[in-house]
């Protein structure tokens, strides 16, 4: 995958996390998310004990990490 910035080909790997949120600016985070993901949404299940493997890119020029979402 190239950069969307500088156009250097990204580095594949992943964020070892129990989850991510997306949360849109001036909402609030919330213990469940509803309806379309624009309102907000949670990747992976939030469990300490067992972290996912959630896939990114990572830009070593921007210094930027682009994650996926699934
Ligand atoms: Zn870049």
């Amino acid at each position: 995958m190239k950069c969307n910035y500088c156009n250097t080909e990204m580095l594949e790997g992943y964020l070892p996390t129990p989850g991510i949120e997306w949360v849109p600016k001036y909402k609030e985070k919330k213990l469940k998310y509803t309806g379309p993901k624009t309102n907000g949404f949670r990747i992976g299940r939030m469990y300490l004990m067992s972290l996912k493997k959630q896939s990114a890119w990572y830009c070593p020029n921007c210094d930027l990490i682009i994650i996926n979402c699934r």
